[in-house]
């Protein structure tokens, strides 16, 4: 066993060679050549002040429901981000990056707290929810929360929402090293019926729209208005009055739906979800990425953005 196993071993569960797919939604990944799983945020701090300390290339990896990994798996050392601290004090909520965004939406509606419906459903973690400003039906990560406790070069500060520069489905964290520790949801009083028949409704869009074939969600960003080509008024107007132009219908305009490459294919049931049919690798899923890039450039000049995390 190689010295760095052993050193690992104090921070959380270590493995080697630890196969990554089923860690993922989309479930594609080679091995880690180290795996660490991490339940304390004290030994996950302790962890990344080691790792940055002995420049040790690291991932993070959380409910692996927005990446795409490489086929031959990761050097170094894959984090996985598993604390679960979660507290309520009065209508606010702190639950530490490693907790389900689920478990975050229950235990509000629990405690008759409002403003987390729009996470119905949304699969991961906290933290990969905050670096990726997650949203749905109008919410986002952005308008939910309070305060964001960060660890950056051996430093554990407070941010605001503001210092996260959050944006549609970005953030400052997707441009740094900065790893998200725990967040803070400051919610209203609510009535916990009423969440859930939201809740339910939500639930009910998701399950009729969503495939069920292991994907990692939305694969490509909406379009902003500003940035569409052609008239607005030849959109429908749901689009006009959203400011985006969705890139499943983009991708389904071109008549995209069911295009495959290997094991990956856009979804016959939502254009902008790429799903693994069967057996599919990352190199399938990149070069179909290509060609609907290409083929949606061709038919309406659109440069479709990624918004799964393709790690390589
Ligand atoms: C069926 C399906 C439906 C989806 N629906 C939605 C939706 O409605 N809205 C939406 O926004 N997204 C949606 N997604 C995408 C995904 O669920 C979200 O992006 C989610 O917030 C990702 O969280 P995660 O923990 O799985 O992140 P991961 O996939 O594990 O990681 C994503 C990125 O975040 C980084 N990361 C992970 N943890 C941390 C941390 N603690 N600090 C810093 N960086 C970290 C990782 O290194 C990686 O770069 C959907 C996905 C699926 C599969």
């Amino acid at each position: 066993m190689d010295s760095l196993y052993k050193e690992l071993q104090q921070f959380g569960d270590v493995s080697l060679r630890k196969f990554l797919a089923k860690f993922t939604t989309f479930k594609i990944g080679g091995p880690a050549d180290r795996y660490v799983e991490v339940t304390d945020t004290k030994k996950f701090t302790d962890l990344l002040n080691f790792l940055s300390g002995r420049g040790v290339d690291y991932f993070l990896l959380g409910g692996g429901s927005n990446v795409l990994l490489p086929d031959n798996g990761l050097r170094g050392v894959v984090i996985r981000v598993k604390t679960n601290k979660m507290t309520v004090d009065g209508n606010m909520i702190m639950a530490e990056a490693g907790v389900s965004f689920g478990a975050v939406v229950t235990k509000a509606v629990q405690q008759s707290l409002t403003g987390l419906e729009w996470a119905t459903g949304l699969p991961g973690t906290v933290g990969g929810a905050v670096r990726g400003n997650a949203g749905a039906v109008g919410g986002d990560i952005a308008h939910s929360v309070s305060k964001i406790k960060i660890w950056q070069d051996s430093e554990i500060v407070e941010l605001t929402p503001d210092d996260c520069a959050f944006g549609y489905r970005d953030s400052m964290f997707k441009r740094s090293t900065t790893v998200v520790l725990a967040a803070w949801f400051t919610l209203s009083p609510g009535n916990p019926r009423e969440s859930l028949a939201v809740m339910q409704e939500i639930l009910k869009k998701r399950a009729g729209h969503y495939p069920s074939y292991p994907s990692a969600g939305s694969f490509f960003k909406n379009i902003p208005l500003k940035d569409w080509p052609h008239p607005t008024s030849e959109l429908p107007a749901a689009f006009v009055e959203a400011g985006r132009v969705p890139a499943g219908w983009i991708t389904e305009q071109a008549g995209l739906k069911g295009l495959a490459v290997g094991g990956a294919m856009v979804s016959r049931e939502h254009g902008n979800f790429l799903i693994n049919h069967k057996d599919a690798t990352q190199a399938d899923v990149l070069a179909l990425v290509e060609e609907i890039k290409a083929k949606v450039y061709n038919t309406s000049g659109v440069e479709l953005e990624e918004e799964v995390q393709i790690v390589k």
